[in-house]
């Protein structure tokens, strides 16, 4: 193989370079639309490790910001469409607000993260429902009516196994949620931002972690999980609150919030949900208990 290319962790064909981003080489697999960092295994246990000891520390403002608790009533929202609450398990559900959320809501919620500190917080309001583990390692009391995970999926070195586990997890009819940014719209926004030095401000609005997906790579990781997509469609923004009785110095970022949601919402509707360019992607797909006799 071309030493230039890396196989790609998810199908194993050739992944070409695309970019460098915070000193990390992204690789772009044409077969699956992969967008991936390459890992080693010493990559691989520092990155269990962060997450286990440091990610508290990094996110946790963030977690209990009034955009994060906007985004967890729209999830809400969404998989009440779906079902009546029932029982659910947030992966990577740090500090717990949307199993709170959830809760107060009606649903039985419980909750995995890695990091000690952040379920050591979560079990003082929800106590009994969260559990210091990973995906991998959890031994559930159950199986569950819905799995979320939110902002998540992106952070793992292994999204197979992870949507695989997760399918596992979900009693037959259940409903597995992704929520995860858009490759589509990050990668142009850093072409934008690389081309001026006066553009770089905007590399602020790229999110790139462990790997980077695309709607039609997670098309393919539905259906390979066994589950069949019912719903993939731009997430959201959690902006608006900004306009209702914001400060005039953040109404700038509030227009710019809800002019992207909206042109990625037309480009939605126009292309009866095939074109998706918004920041961030919504999943929704279900444990088809037909499909899997
Ligand atoms: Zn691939």
């Amino acid at each position: 193989m071309n030493p230039n290319l890396i196989p790609c962790p998810y199908c194993c064909s050739p992944g070409h370079p695309k970019f460098v981003y915070a000193g990390k080489n992204y690789f772009h697999c044409h077969r699956c639309d992969l967008i991936f960092s390459p890992l080693s295994k010493e990559d691989v246990e520092a990155s269990i490790r962060h997450y286990r000891d440091c990610y508290y520390d990094a996110s946790a403002d963030d977690q209990l910001s009034p955009p994060r608790l906007e985004i967890h009533e729209k999830i809400l929202d969404l998989l009440e469409k779906a079902r009546e609450p029932g029982t659910l398990l947030d992966v990577g559900c740090g500090r717990g607000a949307f199993l709170r959320a959830a809760a107060r809501r009606g649903w039985a919620a419980q909750g995995i993260d890695p990091s000690l500190d952040s379920i050591r917080e979560a079990a003082t309001v929800l106590k009994g429902c969260v559990f210091c583990t990973t995906l991998n390692d959890f031994d559930p009391p159950g199986i569950y009516e819905v799995v979320t995970m939110i902002n998540v999926l992106d952070h793992l070195p292994d999204v197979r196994q992870a949507v695989t586990r997760a399918a596992a997890l979900l009693q037959d009819g259940g409903f597995l949620y992704l929520r995860v940014p858009n490759t589509l719209f990050h990668t142009s926004v850093f072409r934008l931002a690389s081309s001026a030095r006066i553009l770089w401000p905007l590399r602020r609005f790229c999110i790139f972690h462990q790997c980077s997906l695309t709607p039609r790579f997670l098309r393919g990781l539905i259906h390979d999980a066994g589950l069949t997509t019912m719903t993939i469609k731009n997430a959201p923004l959690a902006g608006g609150y900004r306009s209702r009785g914001a400060d005039a110095a953040s109404r700038p970022a509030a227009v710019l919030d809800r002019s992207v949601y909206a042109v990625a919402r037309l480009g939605e509707i126009i292309s009866r949900g095939w074109i998706l360019i918004g920041p961030s992607l919504e999943v929704l797909a279900a444990k088809d208990t037909d499909r899997n006799r």
